[in-house]
């Protein structure tokens, strides 16, 4: 028998551990695919619900896997995680994801998209973060206040945790935060008054019920009571996963800000975001 996780056991299942031999066999390929280029970001919109506007882009890795094709970060990340690869892959992700923003600032102004990244937890408590983050960001020229962090909830840090230390300094620097799947994690919502967060990532799980549930009045009561909590925390709000003109009607009936999701474009290579620039400002 093995342990699991929360104290559970179970008897060895011989295809769980082929699983964990492949993710160990691309772990240690994690840093040989940096070397090699292999790893590349698609860009997707976040536009705003009353007018679609595109005010921000969230970087989302992809590899290029020379045998296993093109794997998407819910096939390496974890791995990544916990191999701590994803201090080195983290570095490189915030390093591309700043030159584009960088680009597109240098020549669009005002009208480039600010520039979301997601931060493991695991490089949030990584001693160097704050180092990497200054040098990245001198090194692109990328004004601190177009790049947003994402952090997922449910790695939610408690009040003495020594990552708050590092997001706070980050803050002061002129980046912001943002909670990232909210509503999938929430066991305690104290992390709200401990961290310096300006924004909330409603999980794309409670549109996509939802839009399967149709009227359900309950449904849609637990996304406006959490646009409300964050309105009065003065926090603005971003609905993930949003695929039909009927989600977004829906989500800006209820004062939602901003959306994300198939309906206004799916994750993209940065020329087509150039494209969508250009067309909504010339030039
Ligand atoms: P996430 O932060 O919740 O990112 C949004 C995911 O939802 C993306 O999947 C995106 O392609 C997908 N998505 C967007 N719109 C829709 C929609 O309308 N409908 C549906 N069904 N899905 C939609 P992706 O690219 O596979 O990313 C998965 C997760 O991997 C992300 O979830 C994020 O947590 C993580 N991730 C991605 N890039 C990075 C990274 O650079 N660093 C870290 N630490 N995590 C990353
Ligand atoms: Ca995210
Ligand atoms: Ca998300
Ligand atoms: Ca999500």
């Amino acid at each position: 028998a093995k342990k699991e996780g929360r104290g559970r056991w179970t008897l060895f299942d011989p295809q769980r551990n082929a699983v964990a031999v492949s993710q160990y066999a691309m772990s240690v390929r994690i840093p040989m695919a940096l070397d090699r280029g292999e790893f590349f970001l698609d860009y997707q919109p976040l536009c705003a619900l009353d007018d679609g506007a595109m005010v921000a882009v969230e970087a989302l890795v992809r590899w290029r896997h020379p045998e296993l094709g093109v794997l998407g970060p819910d096939e390496f990340i974890t791995t990544a995680e916990d191999s701590g690869l994803i201090i080195p892959l983290g570095r490189w992700v915030l390093l591309h994801a700043c030159e584009q923003a960088a680009r597109w600032a240098a020549r669009f102004g005002d009208a480039a998209p600010r520039m979301n990244v997601n931060l493991a937890v695991r490089q949030a408590r990584n001693a160097g973060l704050i180092a990497d983050i200054d040098r990245i960001l001198r090194s692109s020229d990328l004004d601190p206040g177009r790049l947003q962090l994402e952090i997922t909830e449910s790695a939610m840090l408690g009040p003495r945790d020594p990552a708050l230390q590092a997001l706070h300094e980050l803050v002061a620097m002129g980046v912001s935060l943002t909670v990232d799947d909210f509503g999938t994690g929430w066991s305690n919502l104290a992390y709200l008054r401990d961290l310096p967060v300006s924004g909330l990532k409603i999980d794309g799980s409670f549109v996509s019920e939802l839009r399967a549930s149709g009227e359900d009045p309950v449904g849609w009561r637990i996304i406006g009571g959490m646009v409300s909590l964050a309105h009065s925390l003065g926090l603005s709000v971003t609905a993930e996963g949003v695929e039909t003109a009927a989600d977004a009607q829906r989500l800006r009936s209820i004062g939602c800000d901003w959306a994300q999701g198939w309906y206004y474009g799916r994750p993209v290579r940065p020329g087509e975001i150039t494209r969508r620039i250009v067309e909504a400002v010339g030039g």
